[in-house]
């Protein structure tokens, strides 16, 4: 039996950020517009201040490069604790303790730390991440047609990619392309938004109100090698780990929202009155309310033991796959339920359930749809008797 209890340090850091997130978050965001994505510049500068007092600015940036170096069950706590808000599912506490950015170039050369890696943990660059494209994002191993070809010292990239957040106001970004005809022949690159050649058209409606997707056009882009992340065809197992090792604070981001409808839900169960009884009475209510409970205690449990499995350096993507599938689904159950047994008001913006309701769905597509989680832990179970491709795995 795993022991999942905190440690000491743990549990400090969980209680700082939870009293963070309700002393500082919540008050401003009482007076926020109910879809804000984004703090007032002076809110935002102060409480960049106290994170950075509190040692957790870039608090997913490993020691190496100059962040805390917290391992994953200590990132998973606190993703769990900063999405407890209303824009927390895409925005947890507004980005004050940093955005992870492009972790991977943790791993880049001397040059591309420099460049990109500092300056975006400093918060003076963002980046996208380039990878679906219109021929779908699923199985992008088999649909990335964007190609890049050596010319002398530079690379020339020349394709479409669609559904990539913010890339409309990155500095920079990653960008997946293919080298040769294999399948697993992609490479990865750093690509300038000011390149000539680099387009950028913002998709203005998704359920999202916050890091609005878009379509990249390049058109002949020209890309130095020394902006190469990786090996030439290298590129794939590398947007691979980025997406495994996402999934950990995807699943948390969602227990938090969740964790949150679900004591709203208790609390409004306990004084609504519907036929002259507390709805907490009903048994139909009190149903919903346990698989909440059950949902919440699921979710937190496959987190915990994926990042414990991380920890352990183990390979974690049947365990992430797991936790990023029940999470997103458990987190959009309940919301679900606890818009209902609000009635009207659940569906109000006057409270962060209908923002809730409708970011969660997006859990379920983004970073590999629940159908592709189940094909990851499908090949799992199955070894060679599986089809061992690469889709988003
Ligand atoms: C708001 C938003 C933001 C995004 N941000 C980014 C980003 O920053 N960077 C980036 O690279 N991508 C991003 N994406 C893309 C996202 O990762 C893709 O949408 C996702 O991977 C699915 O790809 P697709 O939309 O092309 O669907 P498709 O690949 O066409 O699949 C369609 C549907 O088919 C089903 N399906 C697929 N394969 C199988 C199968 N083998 N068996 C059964 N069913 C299957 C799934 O239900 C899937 O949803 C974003 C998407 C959204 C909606």
């Amino acid at each position: 039996m795993i022991d999942f209890s905190p440690t000491d340090e743990q549990r400090l850091l969980v209680d700082n950020v939870r009293r963070f997130v309700r002393t500082e978050i919540l008050p401003l965001e009482a007076d926020l517009d109910p879809d804000a994505g984004e703090l007032d510049p002076t809110d935002h500068q102060r409480l960049v201040a106290v994170a950075e007092r509190m040692g957790l600015r870039n608090w997913e940036a490993p020691a190496e490069v100059g962040g805390p170096g917290l391992d994953v069950v200590t990132q998973a706590l606190l993703a769990i604790e900063m999405s407890q808000h209303r824009a927390g599912l895409y925005a947890p506490c507004y980005g004050v303790f940093g955005s992870p950015g492009l972790v991977q170039l943790a791993e880049g050369t001397e040059q591309q730390q420099q460049r990109y890696l500092y300056p975006t943990l400093r918060g003076e660059l963002t980046a996208f991440f380039g990878l679906s494209e219109p021929s779908g994002g699923s199985d992008p191993a088999g649909a990335i047609r964007t190609t890049a070809t050596r010319d002398g010292d530079d690379w020339v990239l020349t394709g479409t990619k669609l559904w990539i957040s913010d890339a409309d106001r990155a500095d920079y970004g990653l960008v997946l392309a293919r080298t040769g005809a294999g399948r697993r022949d992609i490479t990865a690159f750093l690509v300038d938004t000011d390149s000539p050649g680099f387009t950028v058209r913002r998709i203005v409606h998704t359920l999202r109100t916050t890091h609005p997707a878009t379509e990249l056009e390049l058109d002949g882009v020209r890309v130095p090698d020394r902006n190469r992340v990786g090996e030439v065809g290298g590129g794939f197992a590398l947007a691979a780990d980025r997406l495994v090792r996402g999934r950990i604070p995807y699943s948390a981001g969602c227990l938090g929202v969740a964790i949150v409808a679900h004591e709203m839900a208790v609390e409004y169960a306990k004084i609504r009155e519907t036929f002259g009884k507390r709805l907490s009475e009903q048994q139909g209510i009190q149903w919903m309310l346990v698989d909440n409970e059950i949902d919440l205690r699921t979710s937190r449990l496959l987190i915990l033991a994926a990042a414990r499995r991380a920890d352990l350096g183990e390979d974690i993507r049947a365990d992430a796959a797991i936790a990023k599938l029940v999470c997103s689904e458990a987190a959009g159950r309940v919301v679900d339920r606890a818009i209902q047994i609000h009635g009207g008001l659940g569906v109000s913006k006057d409270l962060p359930l209908e923002r809730w309701y409708r970011e969660l769905r997006i859990r379920r597509i983004g970073e590999g749809p629940s159908e592709v989680q189940r094909l990851i832990v499908a090949r799992h179970l199955l070894g060679g008797s599986g089809r061992r491709d690469d889709r988003r795995s």
